[in-house]
C-alpha cells in the first residue's frame, strides 16, 4: 500500500476532462479514479457538466477553470433566503451545490441547481437551469403550506429581489408554482407576497 495519495484541485479536473495532458500528470489522476475517492469522482464528472454547458455556448471559446467556476456559481446563486416582506421566514435546507452526493441524489445535475427553504408557516422549493445561451436562469419553484391552507397558494406573488430592485416577478397558479427568469450575475432573495405585498 503505498502512501495516501494527495486529492486534486477543481482546476485540475478541468485540465483532466479538457485533456489537457501537459499541465497535469494525467496518469497519476486517473488512477486516483480508479481508488473511489468520491470527492475527486465528484469534482471530476462535475467539471465535465460545466465543459459540456460552456460547448453549448458555441460564440465563446471554453473558458479556463477559474473562469468556468466563478461563471458557474454565478450563474446559478443560492438565493439569500425566502423572506416576507424584510422578514425572514424560511431557512435553507437544502442546496444540490454543497451536499452534490447526498443519499438519493447522486443523480443531481449541476446544470442544475435545486435550493429547499423551509420555515414555520410553508416551504419554498426552488430549481434553477440555464436558459440555452447561458445568459438568464430559468428559475421554477413551488410554495407548499404546511398547514393545508392550499387555498391560499394560488396567486400569491413572488419577487425576486436584489436589493431594492426587482430582478423577475411571478404569480403562483393553484399548485403554488411559478417560474420565471432572471439575468444572473446578482445575490438576490425571494420575497413571497403574504399579506397582500
Ligand atoms: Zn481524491
Amino acid at each position: 500500500m503505498s502512501v495516501p495519495m494527495e486529492h486534486f484541485s477543481l482546476g485540475e479536473w478541468s485540465d483532466y476532462v479538457r485533456g489537457l495532458h501537459s499541465q497535469i500528470d494525467f496518469e497519476i489522476m486517473r488512477k486516483h479514479l480508479t481508488t473511489g475517492c468520491e470527492r475527486c469522482n465528484g469534482e471530476r464528472s462535475r467539471m465535465e457538466q460545466v465543459l459540456t454547458f460552456a460547448r453549448r455556448e458555441i460564440e465563446l471559446e471554453v473558458p479556463e477553470a477559474e473562469v468556468n467556476r466563478i461563471k458557474q456559481l454565478a450563474i446559478f446563486q443560492c438565493p439569500e433566503g425566502v423572506f416576507a416582506g424584510a422578514r425572514r421566514i424560511c431557512d435553507l435546507m437544502f442546496d444540490s451545490f454543497r451536499e452534490p452526493f447526498a443519499l438519493g441524489v447522486r443523480n443531481a445535475s449541476h446544470s442544475a441547481r435545486q435550493t429547499l427553504y423551509s420555515g414555520s408557516g410553508y416551504s419554498v422549493d426552488v430549481q434553477q437551469n440555464a436558459v440555452s445561451g447561458g445568459h438568464a436562469v430559468r428559475l421554477i419553484g413551488q410554495v407548499t403550506w404546511k398547514s393545508g391552507v392550499g387555498e391560499q397558494s394560488a396567486g400569491t406573488t413572488v419577487t425576486l429581489k436584489a436589493g431594492a430592485e426587482v430582478l423577475a416577478r411571478a404569480v403562483t397558479n393553484q399548485f403554488g408554482e411559478f417560474q420565471m427568469e432572471y439575468v444572473p450575475g446578482r445575490r438576490f432573495r425571494i420575497v413571497v407576497g403574504v399579506g397582500g405585498q
